[in-house]
């Protein structure tokens, strides 16, 4: 100490090799690690085809470990006594059902009560001191986004989920791989770099979004680099395209693009298939889980990485299993997480397990696509409608550009709830009254609902979807709720 207190510079040093953190190659066994959690190519010769049973055993045995990690943090022993539960409860996967689900709502209210990070970790910032920790977030509508800190077994396992998927999608050692999700807090972007710099020999060429690279040059990098692959929001994928064609007279199927990454929810695969003139292959996660599902070469339904996963199809209203095949809310538990894993989190977006097995030959379970979210779903006069599956219905049309808003109000003396939806026509030479007139026809079919379409122009949607600039989207006005 010097005479004001301080350390010299001298001690300081001393101390910070005394108190040293662990390094992060030391901070986990590798070869151990990528026997448990293949990464590819590895993966397609063992998980992929695991019979059923071995696979169930291996879940048991991970499953036990998870529960007990679980049972170390304040979050689910508060919850977990709360409902009657004692450690030993949970013996399998079988006595998952004793367990409450939880969902985001319960996240933010963690985090409320225990700002800024809440009690559903397990570790904090201080553990820094004892193992590398990394923060990301959720993409975050309102409010502040949601921290998750990373330990470096929940890191680099979901950086091997992640490989995997990039893989199933076409990904292959030497290509170049454009990466047009966020690099910000959230997660999207950089775990996307994690998994292809290190589990693929492919080469991520990290563009970000709109407001990180204008969209113009995210297209002359790809044309002048030749870069192979595209990972993109749906769509920023569709608009990329037709930034191409329409303003630099770029045609985006001779960019030589030969695989599209993206998470399609209910977004139709399709028109960005034909615009890029490559396969658009989707995937299913979150920040908090990683790569849950993906779909492979046959684009049949997403496996499910259920080495990684245990999921679940629950009825949205009564919170049981939803029968074999049934549609429900998505609820995954985790098997390979020390911060934060995830027992029965209700993610809220509605999916279904596809029957029968996949043209692959892999033994792993499919989720079907995700059909919409359930807290997004809004009732019109009693029928459920998912804005996103009105976005489906949008890019069939090719008179329009995909792009749309839905406003939701109640108007007139009885208070009837009624919803518009805002949609680009494509070109000025779209005659809008027929336009008009048979996509109010078709929505109405498929929705076996009402809704009024207003036809705007080209772009004008911008300012309300965010599209060119954030990688999330918003469509939904609901001013009911306002
Ligand atoms: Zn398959």
């Amino acid at each position: 100490m010097n005479r004001s207190g301080r350390m010299t510079p001298d001690a300081e040093l001393r101390r910070m090799s005394e108190e040293r953190p662990p390094y992060y190659w030391q901070s986990l066994d590798f070869p151990k690690l990528i026997e448990d959690y293949p990464p590819p190519p590895a993966f397609f010769r063992t998980v992929y085809r695991m019979p059923h049973a071995q696979l169930r055993e291996l879940q048991e045995r991970r499953f036990r470990s998870q529960i007990a990690r679980a049972w170390e943090i304040p979050f689910y022993q508060r919850r977990w006594r709360a409902a009657g539960l004692e450690p030993g409860d949970v013996r399998g996967v079988e006595d998952l059902a004793k367990i409450p689900p939880y969902t985001v709502r319960d996240i933010r209210d963690s985090i409320a009560r225990n700002p800024p990070f809440g009690d559903f970790m397990g570790v904090s910032p201080q553990d820094g001191r004892r193992l590398p920790l990394v923060v990301q977030t959720s993409g975050g509508t309102t409010g502040l986004p949601r921290p998750m800190l990373y330990a470096p077994q929940d890191r680099e396992i979901m950086a091997i989920l992640g490989a995997r998927r990039l893989v199933m999608h076409g990904v292959r050692p030497g290509d170049l791989v454009q990466v047009t999700r966020s690099l910000g807090l959230p997660n999207g972007g950089f775990h996307v770099r994690e998994a292809l710099w290190k589990y693929t020999g492919a080469v991520p060429v990290m563009t970000g979004s709109g407001n990180v690279t204008p969209t113009r040059r995210q297209i002359e990098i790809m044309k002048a680099w030749g870069v192979n692959v595209i990972v993109g929001f749906p769509a920023y994928l569709r608009h990329m395209a037709i930034v191409a064609r329409d303003e630099l007279d770029i045609d985006p199927r001779g960019l030589g693009i030969r695989s599209l990454d993206s998470n399609l929810g209910v977004e139709d695969r399709k028109t960005i298939e034909e615009l890029w003139g490559a396969p658009c292959h989707d995937f299913y996660g979150a920040h908090e889980s990683g790569m849950i599902a993906a779909d492979c070469a046959y684009r049949d339904g997403m496996h499910i990485q259920q080495d990684a996963f245990v999921v679940e199809i629950l009825d949205p209203e009564t919170g049981a299993p939803a029968p074999a095949g049934g549609k429900g809310n998505v609820c995954v538990t985790t098997l390979f997480k020390y911060s934060a894993p995830l027992i029965r989190y209700n993610i809220n977006d509605v999916s279904a397990i596809m029957p029968g097995s996949c043209a692959c030959g892999s033994t792993l379970e499919r989720l079907e696509r995700i059909f919409g979210r359930s807290d997004s779903m809004v009732k019109l006069r009693g029928v459920n409608v998912f804005p996103e599956a009105i976005g489906a219905l949008i890019v069939e049309d090719a008179r329009s550009t995909g792009e749309y808003f839905c406003v939701v109000e109640r108007a007139g003396k009885a208070g009837h709830d009624g919803m518009t939806v805002m949609v680009e026509v494509a070109d000025p030479s779209v005659d809008q009254n027929a336009f008009h007139r048979d996509l109010e026809r078709r929505l109405h079919e498929a929705l076996a609902v009402r809704v009024a379409v207003q036809p705007v122009g080209r772009g004008e949607l911008d300012r309300y979807t965010g599209v060119s600039r954030s990688s999330k989207v918003n469509r939904l006005l609901d001013k009911r709720k306002a």
